[in-house]
C-alpha cells in the first residue's frame, strides 16, 4: 500500500482517486471546491485541508487540475509543493497542459533533486470510473517504472512516450486530431441532412467506409442513432466544448513554438471559439452540429447546464 496525495477531485479526479483507494492505497484528497470536496468525502475519499499536509511523506502526488496555470501555482514558487517535498515523493501531473510548462516542471523538479512525470490521460469520465484510461507518461525510464505502479489501478493502457513533455505532446496531438475529425463529421452530417440523407442511413454507410472515425462511430453528433452518444442525451457533456477549445489552443501554441502551420486545427479552433463566445462552452463538443445548423434549442441549453 502507498500513500498518495490526489489533488483535484473534479469530474476526472474523483473516479481516478476512487480507483486508487479501491486498490488499497491510502489516498489523501485535496479539492478547493467545497461541493466537489463533499462529494468526494461521500464517495469515501479522505479530504485534507491543504496540499502541503496531504503531500507530507507521500509516496506519490497526483495532480488532476484544469490548466497549466493551476499546476504551476500548486507546484512551483516559494510556497509550492516542490519547495517542501522530499526526494522520495514522485509527482505525476495527469492534467492536460501545455508542453512547455510540462518541460519546465521537469527541469524545476530535477533542480531540487525531485522526481516528476507528465502523465496525461485519454478516455474521459466513463473510463476513469472503469479504470480503463490510457496514460501517456513522459520522463526518465526510472521514473516511468515507478509511475507505472501508481497508475495501474486507473489504466487499461500505459505508454512511456519518451523524455519529459512527450506525454503532453501525445495528448495534445491526439486531441487535435479528434477535434478535426469531429468538426469534419459535424459538417458532413449537416451537408448529408441538407441532401435529404437520413442520419441513421448515413451512419450505417460511414461507419464501415473511409469517413469512419472515433467521433462518428462512438459520439455520432446527430441524435437518436448511437444510444450512448451525448447527442442522444440532449448533448449533456461528456467532453465540453470549452475543454476541446482548450486542447485546440494548446495544439496551436505547440504549433507556433515549432513553426508548424496547423491550418485545419486553426479553422476548427475558430468554430469552437465561436461556440464558447456564444455562451455554449458547457455543451458537449458534439453540439457543434446543432450550432452549425443554427438550432441550439432550449432543451439542449438546459442539458448544457446540468452538473
Ligand atoms: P474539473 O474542472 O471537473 O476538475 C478539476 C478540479 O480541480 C476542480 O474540481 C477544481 O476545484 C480543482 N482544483 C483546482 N485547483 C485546485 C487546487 N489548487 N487544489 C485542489 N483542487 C483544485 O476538470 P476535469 O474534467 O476533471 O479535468 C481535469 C483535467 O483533466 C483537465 O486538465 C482536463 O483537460 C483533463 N482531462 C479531462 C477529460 C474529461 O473528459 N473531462 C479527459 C481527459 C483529460
Amino acid at each position: 500500500m502507498s500513500v498518495i496525495a490526489f489533488i483535484g477531485l473534479g469530474k476526472m479526479g474523483l473516479p481516478m482517486a476512487q480507483r486508487l483507494a479501491g486498490a488499497g492505497h491510502d489516498v489523501r484528497g485535496v479539492e478547493l471546491n467545497p461541493v466537489a470536496a463533499a462529494e468526494a468525502e461521500l464517495a469515501g475519499i479522505r479530504i485534507h485541508s491543504t496540499a502541503v499536509e496531504a503531500a507530507e511523506h507521500a509516496d506519490a502526488v497526483i495532480t488532476m487540475l484544469p490548466t497549466g496555470a493551476h499546476v504551476r501555482e500548486l507546484l512551483t514558487g516559494p510556497d509550492g509543493l516542490f519547495a517542501r517535498a522530499s526526494a522520495h515523493t514522485l509527482f505525476l501531473d495527469s492534467s492536460t497542459i501545455d508542453v512547455d510548462s510540462a518541460k519546465e516542471f521537469h527541469v524545476l523538479a530535477a533542480a531540487r533533486g525531485l522526481r516528476f512525470v507528465d502523465a496525461p490521460v485519454s478516455g474521459g469520465v466513463g473510463k476513469a470510473a472503469a479504470g480503463t484510461l490510457t496514460f501517456m507518461i513522459g520522463g526518465t525510464d526510472e521514473d516511468y517504472a515507478r509511475a507505472k505502479v501508481f497508475v495501474e489501478p486507473m489504466a487499461a493502457k500505459i505508454v512511456h512516450t519518451g523524455a519529459g513533455g512527450t506525454g503532453q505532446a501525445a495528448k495534445i496531438v491526439n486531441n487535435m486530431i479528434f477535434g478535426i475529425c469531429l468538426a469534419a463529421t459535424c459538417e458532413g452530417l449537416l451537408l448529408a441532412e441538407r441532401l435529404d440523407l437520413a442520419p441513421d442511413v448515413f451512419y450505417d454507410i460511414a461507419v464501415s467506409s473511409s469517413g469512419e472515425n472515433f467521433a462518428l462511430r462512438e459520439w455520432y453528433p446527430a441524435p437518436g442513432v448511437v444510444a450512448a452518444a451525448p447527442s442522444s442525451h440532449d448533448y449533456a457533456p461528456g467532453f465540453t466544448s470549452t475543454l476541446l477549445l482548450k486542447d485546440l489552443s494548446l495544439a496551436l501554441q505547440a504549433g507556433a513554438g515549432t513553426d508548424t502551420s496547423l491550418d485545419t486545427a486553426r479553422a476548427v479552433h475558430t468554430l469552437y471559439t465561436r461556440m464558447v463566445e456564444d455562451g455554449a462552452g458547457g455543451y458537449d463538443c458534439t453540439a457543434l452540429l446543432p450550432a452549425l445548423a443554427g438550432r441550439l434549442g432550449e432543451r439542449t441549453a438546459a442539458a448544457a447546464h446540468r452538473p
